[in-house]
């Protein structure tokens, strides 16, 4: 079955080689990307996406492709129709585009806009309630983590040493502090109350965890918004991350250690479930 591929204004599919080898996204990570998550082919938080590519594309200056989210709905509305299967992920890129290669960019570029879905294999109940291990490794990223860039390198190397020690995600320490997960935000349960890392330029502002936040003040569950320090994370009740794909995820292991009594925190049950209500409303 083809897939579903957007470029700039058009509908084809990954079989057509759509890019130059002179895309400053290939060859200086000049770009932003962002992931939503569509089931039975309703988006879900597309406007909260939307808001975050815009936010990106402002800081890096390349213009927005889509002049407003109606714009962006629009063509995203369009690539579930073309799409065959009900559920998945949508990977949009948006470069500075293509020019001769040079570090000074020249104004008034025109963007390169793509967009694809792809099927995606969600956590299924057993795997939200065993949950995942994770590792500690050292942040390596850019000074401008704030920004869904594409230069996931140091992120990649991370999730790669995860794997190899049989773990599913990187939690990543700067100066003795924990920032977010390779790919996700990091969450602490600490007497009850959650942690997690204030928004600045040390991590992403997920948009899960943004959900969660409210969520959790909903719940009359106390919310901190501080950097964990390292030696906390040994002492936690619970962990969990969360992420577009991963939902809120239970963090069974940290370094080889079991978090709490090893099943899934009592808080981290009920944000879960809220989670998922909310992501079955918003289809
Ligand atoms: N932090 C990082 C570094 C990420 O790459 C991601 C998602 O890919 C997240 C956090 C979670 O963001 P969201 O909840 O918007 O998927």
């Amino acid at each position: 079955m083809p897939d579903v591929l957007y470029i700039n204004g058009r509908f084809t599919t990954t079989d057509e080689r759509v890019l130059g080898v002179e895309d400053r996204g290939f060859q200086f990570g000049d770009a932003v990307y962002e992931v939503f998550k569509f089931l039975r082919h309703s988006p879900i938080f597309l406007a909260e996406h939307y808001e975050r590519l815009g936010v990106g594309l402002r800081e890096i200056e390349v213009p927005n492709p889509w002049p407003d989210v109606n714009a962006f709905k629009a063509t995203m509305r369009e690539l579930l129709d073309r799409t065959e299967f009900d559920d998945g992920i949508v990977y949009i890129q948006v470069s500075r585009g293509e020019a001769e290669r040079a570090h000074f960019w020249a104004e008034g570029m025109t963007p390169t806009a793509v967009a694809y879905s792809r099927r995606f294999r969600f956590p299924d109940a057993a795997k939200k309630e065993r949950g995942i291990r994770v590792i500690t490794a050292p942040d390596q990223r850019w000074r401008h983590c704030d920004l869904k860039s594409v230069n996931l390198l140091a992120n990649s190397i991370a999730k790669k040493k995860a794997q190899r020690a049989g773990a599913d995600e990187a939690v990543l320490l700067e100066e003795g502090l924990v920032r977010e997960g390779a790919s996700s935000s990091f969450f602490a349960v600490i007497d009850g109350r959650i942690i997690t890392h204030p928004l600045d330029e040390h991590i992403l502002p997920g948009v899960v965890r943004d959900h969660v936040i409210d969520l959790a003040i909903a719940a009359h569950i106390r919310v901190d918004e501080r950097p964990l320090r390292e030696a906390e994370l040994f002492t936690l009740g619970e962990a969990f991350i969360t992420s577009t794909t991963q939902g809120v995820m239970p963090v069974a292991e940290i370094d080889g250690r079991i978090i709490g009594n090893s099943r899934r925190g009592e808080v981290t049950t009920e944000l879960q479930r809220r989670f998922d209500e909310l992501e079955r409303a918003a289809q």
